[in-house]
């Protein structure tokens, strides 16, 4: 690195210094413990290639790209075959093997075969990948026992009240939601394709958390969410009733051979209704009887003749 003022600049005169392979061999095992349970978070939107398992795992590529970081990964995978021989049932070497010389990595029994098509928890044979670390393939039932109480984006939303800025927050990084999204932390997730839709999924527990910073307590959030929306309901109900009685009010006044119709009652007490608001009307004058009476027969006659 040169320097110039402040602001440090790549030398690209130089060949970069190799930092990773004069790292002490425990720290590389270290590193490649993380790349073994590697994990590609958006795999479901990814390419096809990525999707069906063609773009080489962490680990064939580390392998690949010097002898010493091969070397390494060698003697790793000789460790793990030893330390999980109850799931990976390696065959003791011959006792006048020299395990130095040992392949771990290539060929059927090699780790790159054995990760790319047994479960890295049972050792069951198994192609399906665990959704939390789809760098391994993982049975559904160790993926049940590993990672309990999954939820789906769609259930974290409605159950907790979250938006996708709230989930997802690295999504929104611009616009709107970017400030608010900053300040919250981002939760482990994986996704994967069930009936040709990418489905995303969360871990309860750190859902239940995230929620509880951005609602505060949030059982108390939910609960009184809950509490507003049976008032909402219950408002609504009760002018939906109210303007129910004003249409019936008005059908009685305006239209009562039709109200009888719809309801199902006698034209004979549609009749009775409609002599009682002319009476009414007229304040019991005669001449105001006089006309309700007839009208009253006559509509009756027409009613019966119809
Ligand atoms: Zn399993």
């Amino acid at each position: 690195m040169a320097s110039r003022g402040k602001r440090k600049v790549i030398d690209l005169t130089r060949p970069p210094i190799d930092y990773l392979t004069t790292l002490p061999p425990e720290l590389i095992h270290e590193i490649i413990n993380h790349l073994l349970a590697n994990h590609n978070t958006d795999i479901a939107f990814a390419s096809r290639k990525e999707i069906d398992g063609d773009v080489p795992h962490p680990l064939v590529t580390l392998a690949a790209s010097c002898k010493k970081l091969e070397t390494e990964v060698n003697q790793w995978a000789e460790h793990f075959f030893k330390q999980h021989a109850a799931i990976t049932h390696i065959k003791p070497p011959p006792t006048n093997a020299n395990p130095t010389q040992r392949d771990w990595l290539h060929g059927p029994s090699g780790l790159f075969n054995w990760i790319a098509k047994n479960c890295a928890f049972c050792g069951k044979k198994s192609q399906r990948a665990a959704i939390l670390a789809n760098g391994l393939k993982c049975c559904s039932g160790c993926d049940r026992s590993q990672w309990p109480d999954k939820i789906t984006k769609t259930d974290a939303k409605n159950q907790f009240a979250l938006k996708e800025h709230h989930l997802l927050p690295h999504r929104h990084q611009f616009g709107q939601f970017a400030k608010s999204g900053a300040t919250l932390p981002r939760l482990r997730y994986g996704t994967y394709m069930v009936s040709g839709v990418a489905t995303t999924m969360f871990l309860r527990r750190d859902v239940k958390i995230l929620a509880d910073l951005v609602h505060g307590d949030v059982e108390e959030h939910m609960k009184e969410r809950a509490r507003v929306k049976e008032e909402r309901a219950r408002k609504k109900e009760a002018k939906e009733k109210k303007a129910a009685a004003i249409d019936e009010e008005w059908e009685s006044t305006h239209t009562p051979f039709q109200r009888a119709a719809r309801t199902g009652e006698s034209s004979e007490s549609a009749m009775l209704e409609l002599t009682q608001l002319i009476a009414d009307h007229h304040e019991g004058g005669a001449e105001g009887f006089l006309f309700s009476e007839v009208l009253r027969e006559s509509m009756l006659r027409d009613t019966q003749q119809g």
